[in-house]
């Protein structure tokens, strides 16, 4: 865990996931830290690619393994967590973690990794910005997409805890200064 890791944090809708898939798709040895979640599987979506979809009896018997570096409750009901045997499985490769998570779970990561860690906030350009871009996706029911919007209202006020912050206005011109950001710090 003394290596280098990337994570990525945002308030839901701020466009992080598709910085984030971006990124991998153009750099090989960036590897996707894959969650585990309680949550349904959308449509779409690869059991043990996107995430690790568990049961909550298994997660909870993962919290009391003591298997993860951080797992949070994020939208009532739903558990996520970082599997520490997934940091394992990236550096045994000898690749850098991308980790995609919350932000009350990346700031304990920040706090575990310390300076091993480049921890990125992305910032929509605003909250109107935001409810469009959670509607458009069809996804959410409408109370879902309330409890996000109140949830990124609060989370707003964190992004200066982390090391740098990218507003995405646009999302090409946001990707190349996120991109610039991980070459700077993995020294490319
Ligand atoms: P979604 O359900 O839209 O995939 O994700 C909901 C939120 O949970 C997102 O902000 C996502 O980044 C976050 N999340 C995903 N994986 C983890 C994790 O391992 N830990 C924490 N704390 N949050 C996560």
């Amino acid at each position: 865990m003394q290596q280098k890791s990337i994570l990525v944090t945002a308030p839901s809708g701020a466009g992080k996931t598709t910085l984030v898939k971006r990124l991998l798709s153009e750099f090989d040895f960036l590897e996707f830290s894959v969650s585990a979640t309680t949550r349904e599987a959308r449509e779409n979506e690869v059991d043990g690619v996107d995430y690790h979809f568990i049961s909550e009896e298994v997660f909870r018997a993962k919290i009391e393994k003591n298997e993860f570096l951080e797992w949070e409750e994020v939208y009532g009901g739903s558990f996520y967590g970082t599997l520490k045997s997934e940091i394992d499985r990236i550096h045994a490769q000898n690749k850098v973690p991308v980790f995609d998570i919350d932000i009350m779970g990346a700031m304990s990561i920040k706090k575990k990794l310390c300076n091993h860690v480049l921890s990125i906030f992305i910032a929509p350009p605003n909250m109107e910005v935001l409810e469009e871009r959670l509607r458009n996706r069809h996804t959410e029911t409408e109370e879902k997409i309330k409890t996000r919007l109140d949830k990124a209202h609060s989370e707003l006020k964190f992004e200066n805890f982390f090391d740098k912050k990218v507003v995405n206005d646009d999302v090409d011109r946001a990707y190349l200064e996120f991109k610039h950001l991980i070459t700077n710090y993995l020294g490319l």
